[in-house]
């Protein structure tokens, strides 16, 4: 919610009369001067949006205060005047105290967009940054949360039919925003200590184009291509690459000539590498983004199989074990060092970075994954994504 400067107002005051930690109102506010609070000017309050009430026989400040669980000066903060006569209405303050996503609805690239809207709004400490496009032109989208030295890179829905990795991720992100503003735990970290120590950058949807061809169904103008590229089938549930049929996680440089001699040859529903490393929108700007921030780590998420991937070649460095191990002590997932699998984003990014990288397969069964493993594949994510970050 957004509430205008008083007199006398300062940030540590709202911090106190909301009961949201100072760093992130200040955070909330990074791109308005609030060094110097000039009366009248707009403040952004995370973690809160206005509900209204009708004032009724008997009402007064005190009493709507104590039933709405507010100190009564934030009341008197949000309404410009305060009648209280019958029939008026009254602005109220309200905490959000449930997620706004639903990770079990419908999640193509069009509900992704109205979560981060929604997460934005309510969450201004939240950043939104554009990182590419895809081959229809969506945008690819960035996350970041926090503001610590360590940077991770969490993405999902690489692959078109594990859509299901990014209802993880966002169901995390939104987890993890509440526990801020709320001050709590998640996973038995405090989550502002997470918030300290590292800055998370989440892209949920490597695949946008991908994603919704298989949840809505080849676009008209699209249609008979695709279904030539899908083998002459028009149910896409095996699909993984690309809208142009090139496998977004068989597109990196480490090992290509190996891989590619192994592959099919040209384009279709998985596994063509595409005819050079890096071809597409989407890859390039996976790549940039990890050149231009360099990540601390990386984990891109992917089902099926309930297994960490966590070396490539022998370059992998030697914290890289000991980070598998406790990822798989936290979610009763198995580290497996080497798989006979190249080219993928973890193994570039270790090769080019010799920083930890991992894939990470989640849940257990035949893509794509049934939205109703999502309860058991969250609680053992949740954990190592905490990990993840500590
Ligand atoms: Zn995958």
């Amino acid at each position: 919610m957004e509430i205008q400067v008083r007199s006398g107002d300062t940030l540590e005051y709202y911090s106190q009369l909301f009961s949201i930690p100072l760093v992130l109102i200040v955070d909330s506010n990074s791109d308005r001067n609030v060094e110097q609070l000039r009366v009248g000017q707009t403040v952004h309050i995370p973690g809160y949006t206005i509900s209204s009430h009708i004032i009724r026989h008997g009402d007064t400040i005190s009493g709507l205060a104590k039933s709405y669980q507010l100190e009564q000066d934030a009341l008197l903060l949000v309404n410009q005047s305060t009648d209280l006569s019958i029939g008026e209405k009254l602005l109220i303050p309200s905490r959000i105290t449930q997620n706004i996503v639903d990770p079990k609805v419908h999640y193509d690239f069009t509900q992704l967009n109205l979560d981060i809207r929604a997460l934005l709004e309510y969450y201004p400490f939240l950043q939104k940054r554009q990182i590419g496009n895809s081959v229809l032109n969506n945008p690819l989208y960035e996350l970041q949360i926090g503001k610590g030295k360590r940077k991770i890179q969490i993405n999902a829905s690489f692959h078109a039919n594990e859509w299901i990795t990014t209802c993880i991720l966002m169901q995390f992100l939104n987890d993890y925003l509440r526990a801020l503003v709320d001050d709590q735990e998640i996973s038995g970290v405090q989550a502002l200590s997470l918030y300290d120590q590292s800055q998370l950058f989440a892209i949920p949807m490597v695949n946008p184009d991908g994603v919704d061809l298989v949840l809505n169904g080849p676009p008209k103008d699209l249609e008979k291509q695709l279904i030539t590229l899908n083998n002459g089938l028009t149910d896409f549930s095996g699909w993984k690459a690309n809208i142009r049929g090139v496998d977004l996680n068989k597109q990196f440089p480490a090992n290509w000539e190996f891989e590619k001699k192994r592959k099919p040859t040209k384009p279709g529903p998985r596994d063509f590498l595409g005819l050079t490393p890096i071809s597409e929108p989407e890859t390039k700007a996976m790549a940039q983004s990890a050149l231009r921030e360099g990540f601390d780590r990386l984990l891109s998420l992917h089902t099926q199989g309930k297994e960490i991937y966590w070396g490539y070649e022998g370059m992998e460095p030697a914290e890289s074990a000991a980070l598998a191990q406790d990822f798989a002590a936290a979610s009763g997932y198995e580290a497996v060092q080497y798989v006979d699998s190249f080219v993928g984003y973890k193994d570039w990014f270790i090769q080019e970075f010799r920083r930890p990288g991992f894939t990470i397969e989640l849940g257990f069964g035949q893509n794509p994954l049934p939205i109703s493993q999502f309860d058991e594949i969250y609680t053992d994510m949740q954990p190592l994504l905490v990990r993840a970050l500590k």
